[in-house]
């Protein structure tokens, strides 16, 4: 097979330095397996942090974007798209909610869901409501409502002031108590596993109080599931294992594919405070962006392929764990599914530069937390080879 080589980005690139990206320009992918220019091969952890789950060159889905280029590319919201209404309806059968906004990225749909979440909580308990409450952990996003919920201080500080109206609690019910008690709290957003922030299965019993106050205070719970929904966690959606259903739930990452896609999903509640006009977005739910997410939408739904991420996720942390006692170099295991951190001694930067040097991908979650984010096709035998190298990683 031809290895197709072209210039590798340099310091002198004409891109904005935003990222610490790796040297290596990846060209090609084939299941879990992706290859650089130079025709060296990897084991992808990180799934292109969360979106490629359905791993590289998936038949089904690359029939479903040829089959979608085919129709129109963009209408705009001017227009009716019916694989767009199909697309949410799809996500209503398949959910708690009754209405779907769709957007373009993870940080547009929680920008979206805080807006939601403030109309209806000002329908009905007045102006003052307006409050929105994020958890110590979490990642919602770079935009400046989004960032405002994001209790990263390096990526907050440069870009004060932020979204006003934003407050981060400690993840304790005591703390939660008294925020959730005050008359202007309008919205609590979560992510039920925090991922960005160090991968914290939240704690279910956490998760019904937290839905029992929001209920009797008419409070608005936001999940954000863009990293830890669609399949991730063994489960369509996580809060589904715990049994704990949202007013508003945001998706995102692997939604349409590898295309960029979010998306809002609210109880008729919700959606009944909002107006035409009140919100909107030029390529949001477009045909052919629509149409692709069907198709990956549903082959996470496969009940078989989620039975299979939730076995092989038990697996992998008895796994994780016989491989933190041999090499001794693993603080702390904590995941599901196919999410996984694992806090190291060494800055995580050290280890993902070794692991990619014995051909496996990975990401950070934090200084010293590296991620786990295989594609959710991934075999047992995948994640096992994964392993291997991770273990020579570790040293
Ligand atoms: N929310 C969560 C939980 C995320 O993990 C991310 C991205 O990593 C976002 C929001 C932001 O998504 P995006 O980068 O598409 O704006």
């Amino acid at each position: 097979m031809t290895i197709m080589t072209s210039p590798t980005a340099s310091a002198t690139s004409s891109l904005l330095p935003l990222y610490k990206r790796a040297p290596m320009e990846l060209v090609r992918g084939e299941g879990v397996t992706l290859i650089d220019a130079d025709g060296n091969t990897y084991l992808d952890f990180t799934s292109g942090i969360g979106v490629n789950a359905l791993g590289y060159a998936d038949p089904g889905l690359r029939d479903a974007l040829h089959q979608a280029a085919d129709g129109l590319v963009h209408v705009s919201n001017l227009f009716r798209s019916a694989s767009g209404e199909d697309l949410a309806d799809r996500l209503v059968a398949l959910s708690f909610a009754d209405k779907v906004f769709f957007c373009n990225s993870g940080a547009e749909a929680n920008e979206g869901a805080f807006k939601f979440a403030r109309r209806w909580a000002r329908a009905l308990g007045g102006p003052a409501k307006h409050e929105i409450i994020a958890l110590r952990g979490a990642f919602h996003g770079r935009l400046f409502a989004s960032l405002a919920a994001t209790d990263r201080p390096a990526y907050r500080a440069p870009f004060r002031p932020l979204a006003g109206g934003v407050t981060i609690a400690e993840r304790s019910l005591t703390d939660l108590d008294a925020v959730l008690n005050s008359e202007t709290t309008a919205a609590l957003i979560l992510e039920p596993v925090q991922a960005e922030g160090g991968v914290r299965v939240l704690d279910t019993h956490l998760l019904k109080e937290l839905r029992a106050m929001t209920c009797e205070r008419r409070i608005a719970l936001i999940f954000d599931e863009i990293q830890c929904g669609l399949g991730r966690t063994g489960h369509l959606f996580a809060h589904e294992r715990v049994d704990v259903y949202p007013d508003i739930l945001t998706l995102a990452k692997p939604l349409a594919g590898g295309l960029p896609m979010g998306a809002v999903l609210m109880s008729d509640d919700i959606a009944a405070s909002m107006q035409p006009g009140d919100h909107g977005t030029t390529f949001g739910g477009g045909p052919f962006v629509a149409r692709v997410a069907l198709y990956a939408l549903e082959r996470l739904s496969d009940p078989a392929l989620l039975k299979e991420v939730r076995e092989n996720g038990f697996w992998l942390r008895l796994r994780l764990q016989q491989l933190a006692e041999r090499t001794g170099r693993v603080r702390a295991i904590r995941g599901i599914g196919y999410i996984w951190g694992l806090d190291v001694y060494e800055p995580a930067a050290d280890v993902i530069a070794r692991a990619r040097d014995v051909g496996l991908l990975l990401v950070s979650a934090g200084e010293h937390t590296i991620r786990l984010l295989p594609p959710l096709v991934a075999s047992r035998d995948d994640l096992d080879a994964g392993l291997q190298r991770l273990e020579l990683a570790l040293g």
